[in-house]
């Protein structure tokens, strides 16, 4: 090695260090104090952490060492999103934004803005559109669309991504008519006079409108990963599991990274998404793939196979025990129990991580009876929102051994009556059960859904408020300190790198954050708030304030 020096390459000094450098086994018997350094230095050296401490930083420091003065503010490991569509966010970020629409007629006048500047026939896609926030409280249709894009198709995604709108042109292109069958695993809005309203619910009816729409070339699909890139650095993440990923995008992932434009690792998941074909095509996809849970490096790696068993709460979708109390029916899932199964004991074969997407609690208990008959718990498997939990779900997550991906900042967000509903109030999101059982529990937003930022998430675990201010469970609440745990060793867990990352450690990779609130002992509000002033990714600031 011809440049190679016996020195640090970057040192940051006068830190108040969050180590978050504890082990599962210490977390999951209770022990949420992580050492805290005051006065602390880190030293990196080819990308990885050589020497943390409270000493004599200097003796690591040569002549072109990087010096950065924390001024005494907090240094983080970088924060871990176990679960996210980065994909998905860097390219909304790209199209319409209708998160903040609180009628319809916003929604119509966002469409009118794009189109003046949209070449005729060309799709514009959106997101972000929430009935709930509206007076009206109903979803938009077709014919709400219509005279605000005659020459346009749409492609208009709810903010959950489980519900898609499109307009009359839309509807003509993908050929969909009152006679047009709903797909497997989704379902097509009618009117009452049974032609097509121009809404499809669920991944497998939404892809009937992907089918027809121009495909993302992979210029774009890099140009994404580089805005979500940024987004996310000002947020202090700097990995994710991304859970939603296609082949087209994989490579775009490998290309970002080889032309130096993606600036966070990027664990990788495989969806068995059912608009792609039913359970036999799905096994078939297992056998093919190549590339297994683990394959890649630090920086992009294939974490495993998503699942998507149901919906969502505020569509009705998502697969309950009991009736919803607002309408009628207890939603229905993607797979069948014998179908998952057939899937299951593929993965297992070929040890794949399984990560299962349960909204409701019907779903849940379908997936732990999955992993419980034939799945290894060294696999790591995995349920993504779990948003009711029963005490007899939760005892058997901890028997399996199955670890949960969870957004806290969705029911904030959202509100929780989209998220929950009065009847299963009692359910919503127990952390500081699921902590004292010693289930690891990983920290993510589920971005483009709600806010990528971690310190919403945090807020949002500590504190429990809901719109109306009241504040939900309180004993459920949980401590900033095992909030930070989520983002960390939780989330590294889940992404199999909790030997290298979600710590300030030796041997550790070198990704560290600077904040300027000392969260440790603060108010959830100032959490909220909290700023990233610097973010480092294996020893190289990739933002900075
Ligand atoms: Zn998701």
């Amino acid at each position: 090695m011809l440049n190679w020096k016996p020195y640090a390459d970057l040192i940051i000094h006068n830190a108040i260090i969050y180590t978050a450098d504890l082990s599962l086994a210490e977390i999951c018997s209770g022990n949420y104090n992580f050492p805290v350094i005051e006065h602390g230095f880190a030293a990196a050296k080819d990308g990885r952490t050589i020497a943390v401490g409270s000493g004599d930083w200097r003796i690591y420091a040569g002549s072109d060492t990087k010096i950065i003065d924390a001024k005494g503010l907090p240094l983080l490991p970088g924060l871990i999103d176990c679960h996210i569509h980065d994909m998905e966010f860097g390219l909304e970020q790209m199209g319409m934004d209708f998160s903040r629409c609180l009628s319809l007629e916003e929604m119509q006048k966002t469409i009118t803005q794009y189109v003046k500047t949209a070449s005729p026939g060309s799709w514009l896609k959106g997101s972000g559109w929430n009935e709930c926030l509206w007076d009206s409280n109903r979803p938009p249709c077709c014919k709400d669309l219509d005279k605000f894009a005659p020459k346009n198709p749409l492609y208009c995604q709810h903010i959950s991504h489980h519900i898609c709108v499109t307009n009359s042109l839309g509807l003509r292109l993908a050929k969909i008519t009152k006679d047009t069958p709903d797909p497997e695993g989704g379902s097509i809005g009618h009117f009452d006079n049974g032609e097509p309203n121009g809404l499809f619910y669920d991944r497998a009816a939404i892809a009937l409108l992907e089918h027809v729409m121009p495909e993302t070339c992979e210029e774009e699909h890099i140009k994404a990963l580089e805005t979500s890139g940024a987004i996310l650095n000002r947020f202090g993440i700097t990995q994710v599991m991304n859970s939603m990923m296609t082949c087209d995008e994989m490579r775009a992932y490998l290309q970002a990274r080889k032309q130096n434009r993606l600036s966070y690792r990027a664990n990788l998941m495989f969806s068995l998404d059912r608009s792609l074909g039913d359970v036999h095509v799905q096994a078939e996809r297992i056998k093919q793939m190549t590339a297994v849970t683990g394959f890649g490096d630090d920086m992009v790696k294939m974490a495993g196979i998503k699942i998507i068993l149901d919906g969502v709460m505020s569509a009705g979708t998502a697969a309950l025990r009991e009736e919803y109390e607002h309408i009628s029916g207890r939603g229905s899932t993607s797979y069948s129990s014998h179908d998952l199964k057939l899937l299951a004991q593929l993965a297992g074969k070929y040890h794949w991580q399984v990560g299962i997407h349960c909204c409701g609690d019907r779903s849940a208990d379908m997936a732990m009876d999955m992993f419980e008959q034939t799945c290894h718990p060294q696999n790591r498997h995995f349920i993504i929102h779990l948003t009711l939990a029963h005490p007899d779900q939760i005892s058997r997550l901890k028997a399996s051994d199955i670890s949960l991906a969870l957004q806290p900042a969705i029911n904030t967000e959202l509100g929780e009556q989209a998220v929950i509903g009065q009847k299963y109030s009692n359910l919503y999101m127990p952390l500081q059960t699921l902590f004292r059982e010693g289930i690891i529990v990983g920290g993510s937003s589920d971005a483009p859904v709600v806010t990528c930022s971690p310190f919403a998430g945090m807020a949002s675990a500590v504190e429990r408020r809901l719109s109306d201010g009241s504040i939900h469970r309180p004993n459920e609440r949980i401590s900033i300190r095992q909030a930070l745990l989520m983002w960390t060793r939780g989330s590294a867990y889940l992404c199999h790198t909790e030997n290298t990352c979600g710590k300030i450690a030796a041997g550790a990779l070198a990704d560290y954050i600077i904040i300027d609130t000392p969260l440790l002992n603060t108010s959830a509000d100032e959490i909220r708030h909290t700023r990233v002033l610097h973010t480092i990714l294996g020893g190289k600031t990739v933002y900075q304030i």
